[in-house]
């Protein structure tokens, strides 16, 4: 196998999850955000162990992602999040995926696939755009897009949700802004519920809105980047034990590789493309496998990145290639050719940061450090 692997511990996925759980009511259902391959940790692994620690229900984004989870045996109900093109809506409906739905002609498309299936009654979730302003109908035509999905007589509603757009923040100001979505999103429910229709399962709660506000939890709660060990950008163990709602995350995810090269270097040399470093002085660089094709980004060295080789920290030197990167190990670091080098992860696998803290040098969120990670790193799972 490559040096380069992702090591994957479902230990952690699950007991994350068992964690969520336990600070749910009861009778409040967790539909766990498998998308994009589960945040890059591998969605059919993750979505077993999601559904093994209590999972009922998994998020993806897309036909194919909810397909693959079919084709693996998960029978467990299946919310698509993204809107999908007419061509896929017939496999989406064959698969039993679950979409969201908010106007007329995208409900009109899986009452048609529905009838030809021979699927009804077939569930819907109505989005509602509460102030994010993806996807969604405007509370005020909540009722009127629910008698739409009824009226098809093949249709019916399953559940209603909506989506926080700063949810992970804690200025007055987004605390304020969520409250606000919350109160429009309830107001949309009861319009329905106004109508003579039932609204089916309410969900409002991202991972932020889980973890922080249990007022606003409603029948199900949607984690995503919670089950996989990080907090929400300024959502952080410390706030939450400062209002009395500790969790413990574990982050499932070590992304590591191998020095593959040792090189002595004379002061004066330089090092890759650009020839943006310079050795000060005579140093030993080690070489690694890992580069950007393997979602390494060269923004991280701008970000000051470094590497954990035998319990210490070293700097990775010049800009990230597409396969390989540079690192500083100075002179006399007893470091040996084929050492393990580990760029994020857990402790016991010898990491020194987390794929947030990697996130927060280079001005982004542990989401993408993990999501961009590129196929050609092979996912080695733990049980
Ligand atoms: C991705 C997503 C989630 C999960 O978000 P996290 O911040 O990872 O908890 C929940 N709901 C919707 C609609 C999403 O798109």
């Amino acid at each position: 196998m490559r040096a380069t692997k992702a090591i994957i511990h479902l230990q952690n996925f699950r007991h994350n999850i068992s964690t969520i759980q336990a600070a749910l009511a009861s009778g409040t259902k967790m539909c766990v955000a498998v998308k994009a391959d589960a945040y890059g940790h591998g969605a059919i692994r993750c979505a077993h162990a999601a559904v093994e620690a209590g999972a009922d229900m998994l998020a993806v984004a897309t036909p194919e992602e909810g397909i693959a989870l079919r084709k693996s045996g998960i029978t467990q109900p299946i919310l698509m999040l993204s809107l999908c093109a007419p061509e896929e809506v017939e496999a989406v409906v064959h698969n039993s995926i679950t979409p969201l739905v908010f106007d007329e002609e995208y409900i009109a498309l899986f009452a048609e696939a529905a009838k030809k299936a021979c699927a009804a009654p077939y569930p819907v979730h109505l989005a509602v755009d509460t102030g994010m302003g993806r996807i969604g109908v405007l509370p005020e035509d909540a009722a009127h897009m629910a008698r739409a999905v009824m009226g098809t007589g093949v249709l019916v509603l399953g559940g209603m949700g909506t989506h926080c757009a700063v949810s992970d923040s804690l200025s007055a100001e987004n605390r304020a802004y969520t409250e606000q979505q919350f109160s429009r999103f309830l107001q949309a429910v009861s319009a329905v519920q106004d109508a003579g229709i039932a609204p089916g399962i309410r969900h409002f709660a991202n991972s932020a809105v889980t973890l922080a506000r249990p007022d606003m939890h409603l029948d199900m709660v949607r984690p995503g980047i919670i089950a996989y060990g990080y907090y929400p950008d300024e959502i952080t163990a410390s706030y939450l034990e400062s209002i009395s709602r500790p969790a413990e995350l574990r982050p499932v995810m070590t992304l590591e590789t191998q020095v593959c090269a040792i090189r002595p270097f004379r002061k004066g040399q330089s090092i890759g493309y650009g020839r943006t470093w310079t050795a000060a002085e005579d140093t030993d660089i080690a070489v690694l496998p890992i580069g950007y094709g393997d979602g390494f980004l060269r923004r991280f060295a701008q970000g000051g990145i470094q590497v954990a080789i035998r319990g210490k920290a070293y700097p990775v030197r010049g800009r990230i290639c597409m396969d390989q990167c540079m690192v500083d190990i100075g002179k006399n670091s007893g470091i040996q050719r084929w050492d393990r080098a580990v760029i994020f992860g857990v402790p016991e696998d010898g990491a020194l940061q987390s794929a947030d803290d990697v996130a927060r040098l280079s001005g982004t969120i542990s989401y993408e450090i993990t999501s961009c990670l590129s196929p050609r790193v092979e996912r080695v799972f733990v049980d």
